[in-house]
């Protein structure tokens, strides 16, 4: 049975919450992050249910193949593709991730430090 999804992501994915979307499709959907880090921060998610970086299968090769270009997609509508982007997804506590289900966040429209804190 497929495990059950009550993370925020799977709320807005059913319409049970709204979210600010920028994209749609078969595979994936992407929104405006709700407490933005930086002028243009979207949030691209896989339809599928995959909690973690560490979750991924084989077969998951062409999905997430898929999220990077929707996200090169994503950064040229938003104007910020050659001013320059990043793409960063977070893997469970000590890479950041607060929501267990995967995502791609997308940052810009301002210079981004590095290495990250
Ligand atoms: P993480 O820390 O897991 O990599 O990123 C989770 C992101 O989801 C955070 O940047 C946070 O602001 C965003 N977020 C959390 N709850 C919501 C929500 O209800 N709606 C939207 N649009 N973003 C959310």
């Amino acid at each position: 049975m497929a495990k059950e999804n009550n993370t925020i992501f799977g709320k807005i994915l059913r319409g049970e919450i709204p979210s600010d979307k920028v994209w749609e499709d078969d595979y994936c959907i992407a929104f405006h992050d709700i407490n933005a880090a930086a002028p243009t921060h979207i949030l691209v998610i896989p339809r599928k249910y995959v909690p973690t970086l560490n979750d991924l299968e084989k077969d998951d090769k062409e999905l997430i193949g898929h999220m990077v270009w929707v996200a090169a997609q994503i950064a040229d509508q938003e104007g910020i593709a050659d001013d320059g982007y990043r793409l960063v997804i977070n893997c469970n506590d000590m890479g950041g991730q607060t929501v267990h289900h995967l995502h791609m966040h997308i940052l810009g429209g301002r210079g981004l430090s590095w290495p990250p804190g």
